[in-house]
């Protein structure tokens, strides 16, 4: 008998073929069988959904549609869960179903046939080929017993305890509002260690907003767990990875033998058949939103996720958004998360758990935040007298410190004084960047690149300036200043007293090559550097254990953004880098977090004097609730890309003027069309438009009711022009 199929297959965007495409076949498939269709004089990957076969289509004549051309039954079905995820994220982020599915599936999968897959599975099914597992670490009763006792040996704080309690006897989801150090990765370790021990098929997901910690984490995660349940046990999920590389762990999670799987914001969509727990660590990265495609939240999907497969969720943070903060305060305000405090670093001296907003006390064991007043230093220095001073003490003790900047390269601009040229590029709204080191003028947006001229291309002036300073520039001149000086005697390193200083750069550029970065992070934390320079790529998450001072260059750049998440994010980064300091409690008393600002009494600095983030917290949310912003208000951008402005703003205001008609229009607010901050990269034109409305479910069912004006208006006059448009919800910049 013939069957109808409905199937997911990747359809490019808006191309309006939201659902599934039909198809015939032989035997009736279940739901979430992956298939291979053809479509066109293409053969595509597809997934059978479960959707009801839309009766207009079948009335095409059965007789004319296209069998499905494999069936890939080596692989399990995806489980209901997984296809409710996606059928939530598709219509949540207003994308097609085809696209988010096979987006969420691995880009191998794609290409395999099923011939190809079958061998694949072998391969995997007798994993001995691969890394062998010694004989005795396959589970033996004994031997496993011994592993658990040698584990549990790490005594766990008196705040850890606690949280431990607490996350034994409630559901979740659960805010862990704890201080850089205090030892969140070792509740994560506790938690999925508890959680995998009480069911034999449990497994657990753990999050990371960037790549580059993705080895430290799997590392205390493999020394913790491989043991346990065996290499396999623990697998990776990241860009990073080789495509053969993703599709061995997307199908070791899948087919149950994976139990903890690590990755970037990609893994939330990984298939886990018995996914018991979900950690997201650092929460507040605006990393877990996607840039592209559906740019969906990982975080806000890691919290439905959980409810939907009931799963325990747990959010990490020494600096929650203000989402998941306010999310968190008490249930009888209307709170949804639980709050888990640990204000104290481990090992600090006192005990000061009993308050919940003690953090920065020093007997924290947090370091003391130091402002400099910039209007009161010598004009134009970059590194003040007393921060250089406060370094080459740090350099006397044998001690490391770490400067950052959030600018790479060596000065964001070039400049000819006498005709006032400056270094555009030629195809963006922006200035390219002057990289010293092979002497080229790069745009960090479109990635055009030149020799820098050899005069003012403009007026042929030869002295043509620096403007303004990057990461680069700053390690030349921290260089000069320390030029003379010389490293101590030490114990542990005696051949390289009396030496010169040692100055290591770690930024987008000094790690363009593979493996760059670990070679980098080997030799601070083997104490070969003195100092680091670096942009926020180093401020966050790395346990360094040697530096006991942070000190930022320029730290207003974010403090009059017009973004009004600017704050949080720029409170965020610093509270992040403070953390870098004094994370060994041997070291730690005297560590020093520096602000060099021209705005010392600036409430943001005040606030993270006394590591307040609760205080910082409460201030912007008044603030916020004042202006109706989120999270006191829901919003969504329109984007469009054209040639010109008027073309990408003309289509935004004819779909809001259409939007007008639409009953669901009620409780939302379109803004006018504006171009973005940065209107043009590499020659396309970009406008956006705001919609923002008091209620989440008003604002979804406008938006759903939009798609249709919206693919609508691009086949009117207004979109002429047009190179593409797109929703987000939830964006993160403004
Ligand atoms: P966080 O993730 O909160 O910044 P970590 O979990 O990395 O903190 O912990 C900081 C350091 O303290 C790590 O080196 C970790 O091994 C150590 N640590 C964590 N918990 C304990 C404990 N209970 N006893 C001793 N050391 C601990
Ligand atoms: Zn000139
Ligand atoms: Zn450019």
């Amino acid at each position: 008998m013939t069957n109808l199929l409905p199937v997911l297959v990747h359809i490019p965007a808006h191309s309006q073929v939201a659902g599934p495409l039909t198809y015939r076949s032989e035997s009736a498939l279940a739901p979430g069988t992956l298939v291979r269709v053809p479509l066109g004089r293409r053969e595509l990957l597809g997934v059978v959904w479960d959707a009801r076969i839309d009766t207009a289509t079948t009335a095409l004549d059965p007789g004319k549609l296209r069998p499905i051309a494999a069936t890939l039954d080596t692989i399990a079905a995806l489980t209901p869960a997984w296809r409710q995820l996606i059928t939530f994220t598709a219509n949540y982020y207003q994308r097609s179903l085809g696209e988010v599915a096979l987006a969420a599936l691995p880009p191998q999968l794609r290409d395999l046939s099923a011939v190809q897959l079958a061998r694949r599975l072998k391969r995997q099914a007798n994993p001995s080929r691969t890394s062998p597992l010694p004989a005795d670490e396959q589970a033996h009763g004994p031997q496993h017993e011994v592993d658990i006792n040698a584990m549990n040996s790490v005594a766990l704080s008196a705040e850890q305890m606690a949280v431990m309690a607490r996350f034994e006897q409630e559901p979740g989801p659960f805010l862990l509002f704890g201080a850089t150090g205090s030892g969140k990765t070792e509740i994560y370790l506790q938690c999925v260690q508890r959680l995998l021990a009480s069911h034999s098929s449990a497994q657990a997901m753990v999050l990371v907003p960037e790549i580059n910690l993705t080895p430290q984490l799997e590392a205390r995660f493999r020394l913790r767990f491989d043991a346990l349940y065996g290499a396999h046990a623990v697998v990776s999920l990241h860009s990073g990875m080789t495509p053969a590389q993703r599709l061995q762990s997307w199908l070791a999670a899948h087919s149950g033998t994976a139990r903890i799987v690590l990755g970037t914001r990609m893994a939330i969509f990984a298939s886990l058949p018995d996914l018991k727990l979900i950690v997201v660590d650092e929460e507040h990265d605006p990393s877990y939103k996607s840039a592209e495609g559906a740019r969906y939240s990982a975080r806000d999907l890691a919290v439905y996720r959980g409810r939907l497969e009931g799963a325990k969720v747990l959010l990490g943070s020494a600096t929650p958004s203000l989402e998941s903060w306010h999310h968190s305060r008490p249930v009888s305000a209307g709170g949804r998360y639980l709050r888990l405090a640990m204000p104290s670093r481990i090992g600090a001296a006192a005990s000061v758990s009993a308050s919940q907003t003690g953090l920065g006390k020093p007997e924290a064991g947090l370091p003391i935040v130091r402002r400099v007043d910039m209007n009161h230093q010598p004009k134009h220095c970059i590194i003040s007298p007393p921060l250089l001073e406060a370094i080459m003490q740090r350099i006397a003790q044998g001690e490391q410190s770490l400067l950052f900047l959030n600018r790479r390269g060596y000065a964001p601009v070039l400049h000819c004084a006498d005709c006032d040229w400056k270094s555009e590029c030629p195809h963006c709204s922006a200035y390219r960047v002057f990289h010293k080191i092979d002497r080229t003028l790069r745009c960090h947006h479109c990635g055009f690149a030149e020799h820098v001229p050899r005069a003012c291309p403009a007026c042929g002036n030869p002295d043509i300036a620096p403007l303004g300073r990057g990461t680069e520039r700053l390690e030349e001149h921290l260089a000069e200043l320390l030029r003379d000086v010389r490293r101590p005697n030490s114990t542990s390193q005696p051949g390289l007293a009396g030496k010169p200083v040692r100055i290591a750069r770690i930024d987008a550029d000094s790690t363009r090559l593979k493996g760059a970065l670990q070679a980098q992070l080997a030799q601070v934390h083997a104490g070969e550097v003195d100092v680091l320079v670096g942009t926020q790529m180093i401020a966050k998450g790395h346990d360094f254990r040697r530096i006991t001072l942070v000190a930022a260059i320029q730290a207003d750049s974010a403090l009059f953004s017009s973004d009004f998440r600017a704050p949080e994010r720029l409170f965020g980064l610093l509270m992040q880098a403070a953390g870098r300091a004094g994370r060994d409690a041997a070291i730690s008393g005297g560590s020093e977090m520096w602000l060099q600002t021209f705005h010392p009494q600036h409430a943001l600095f005040e606030a993270l004097k006394h590591h307040d983030y609760p205080g910082f917290a409460a201030q912007q949310l008044k603030e916020r609730q004042q202006a109706g912003m989120p999270p006191f208000s829901f919003q969504a951008l329109l984007r469009a890309e054209a040639r010109s402005q008027a073309v990408a703003q003309g289509f935004l205001t004819a779909a809001s003027a259409a939007a007008a008609q639409l009953p669901e229009s009620q409780q939302v607010t379109c803004y006018p069309a504006v171009p973005l901050n940065i209107a043009r990269v590499a020659n396309v034109e970009r406008a956006q438009m705001l919609i923002e409305s008091p209620s989440r479910g008003a604002l979804q069912r406008f938006l759903s009711a939009w798609q249709a004006v919206l693919h609508d208006t691009r086949q009117q006059a207004a979109g002429r022009g047009l190179i593409r448009w797109a929703v987000e919800v939830d964006p993160l910049t403004i």
